[in-house]
């Protein structure tokens, strides 16, 4: 009978990676990169979880540091519908300013949904003062044997034989890790931490997630 069925949750599940804790604090320069992931993550969780047609987890505790190999397990079991890596990010040049978002490499089987998601990203947060750019990274050898991540745009989809980060490496579920500022631009860093700025980026996130949550079942 119709009423009786119970059917396994369906519930569209979004996995959220604070990208550095207390054992590996990224980038540090006027604030250190695990307390910038930690403030965006929490408020963007707590909004996740205000929405009953979403699932929300994290790779790990916010005060528990884990280990990248630990993470990279728990989402292999979980396999959420997409999961998102929160960072800061770092540029010599004190001056720039802008998100950076990176995406699975061409080569992965979950590369288009990767850019799907990360185009949804850029558009809630892409405006006149905030310039966000989509690409990949590489692990790309250098003179003296040692190796230099490199960016690449989007728009070159060319393959290269070089690795990318761990946490993009997955190839079963539809990732993007998000560099949320240059943490090297004071200016940049006091606009966007404080309270206020934190909710709104928690709100653009969680914007993104809603649309992008629409297309894949959409597409199904
Ligand atoms: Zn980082």
């Amino acid at each position: 009978m119709k009423g009786e069925l119970s059917l396994p949750s369906s519930k569209f599940e979004v996995m959220l990676d604070a990208g550095h804790d207390s054992n590996q604090v990224g980038y540090s320069t006027s604030i250190q990169e695990n307390e910038y992931t930690k403030e965006v993550t929490s408020r963007l969780y707590e909004l996740l979880k205000g929405n009953d047609d979403i699932k929300v987890s994290l790779t790990h505790e916010l005060d528990e540091p884990l280990s990248l190999t630990k993470r990279l397990e728990v989402i292999e079991e979980e396999k959420p519908d997409i999961l998102i890596s929160i960072h800061a990010g770092y540029d010599p040049s004190p001056n720039l300013r802008g998100m950076r978002i990176i995406t699975q490499l061409p080569t992965n089987p979950e590369h288009d949904n990767s850019v799907l998601l990360a185009k949804e990203i850029q558009k809630a947060f892409d405006d006149e003062s905030n310039f966000v750019a989509v690409g990949y990274y590489y692990y790309v050898p250098t003179h003296n044997e040692k190796v230099a991540l490199a960016f690449v745009p989007l728009e070159d989809k060319g393959i290269r034989e070089y690795e990318t980060l761990n946490i993009l490496q997955s190839e079963s579920v539809p990732t993007v890790v998000v560099e949320g500022l240059n943490i090297n631009n004071p200016e940049e860093v006091a606009e966007l931490t404080t309270e206020e700025t934190y909710q709104k980026t928690a709100q653009q996130y969680y914007q993104a997630i809603l649309e992008m949550k629409e297309k894949l079942e959409s597409s199904k």
